[in-house]
């Protein structure tokens, strides 16, 4: 795929950065329902159904609780974000494939920064993006709404028609598209979304394909 017109790389954090097969979001699925569970005095298998519920219309749990529950957003993600990131290596491709895209990189995410820093960390690609936008950032507004893309490009001054976004949630891809963004779905297994320009596996792969005469 053609990238001479690309200036940003905007990241996705969770199930972008790494594969999904570590499992870092089904155990944070797990404290989001022992959360609800322990919030409501219900069993976990009635939070699962709230929590999905809260993720299919206001784009994260966190956002259903604040506008259902009133809860503090600060105690919530410290709660959710308290899971073992052990299984999360170092991934020297990744560093590579990143350090050969031309053009400034950030990482936007509806997870927290403290928690993002770490995963990051754990990657081993801490240092190598020159911003890092995260739910607090955007005021606990999470994507796919628009007010929190629009922060980030004015933010970074940057064109949406030279942006490139890489997300594992075709959704999210949807209003990048609406904005004139170039789109990069990394999934194994979604298909047929007509604002995803390009799709790949896995971010190594697709970084294999961009940066492989570079
Ligand atoms: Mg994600």
């Amino acid at each position: 795929m053609p990238l001479k017109h690309i200036d940003t790389y905007i990241f996705d954090l969770d199930n972008t950065l790494y594969h999904p097969s570590t499992g870092i979001m089904d155990a944070m699925g797990i404290k989001m329902n022992q959360f609800i569970s322990e919030l409501h005095g219900i069993s976990v298998e009635e939070a699962a159904v709230i929590r999905r519920n809260y993720w299919l219309t206001y784009g994260t749990t966190l956002h259903g609780l604040m506008e259902h529950d009133n809860i503090d957003p600060v105690s919530y993600l410290d709660y959710i974000h308290d899971i073992d990131l052990a299984v999360i290596k170092e991934c020297a491709a990744t560093r590579s494939g990143i350090e050969k895209l031309q053009g400034k990189k950030v990482i936007f995410t509806n997870a927290n920064k403290e928690y993002a820093e770490k995963v990051l960390e754990r990657l081993g690609i801490a240092d190598m993006f020159d911003g890092l936008y995260d739910t607090s950032w955007a005021g606990y507004v999470p994507k796919p709404a628009t007010a929190p893309y629009e922060k980030l490009i004015k933010e970074l001054g940057a064109d949406p028609k030279k942006c490139l976004m890489l997300e594992d949630t075709a959704t999210n891809l949807k209003t990048a598209h609406d904005m004139g963004m170039t789109t990069v779905l990394i999934h194994e297994y979604e298909h047929n979304h007509e604002h995803v320009h390009h799709q790949e596996p896995c971010i190594i792969t697709w970084l294999d394909k961009v940066t492989k005469d570079k």
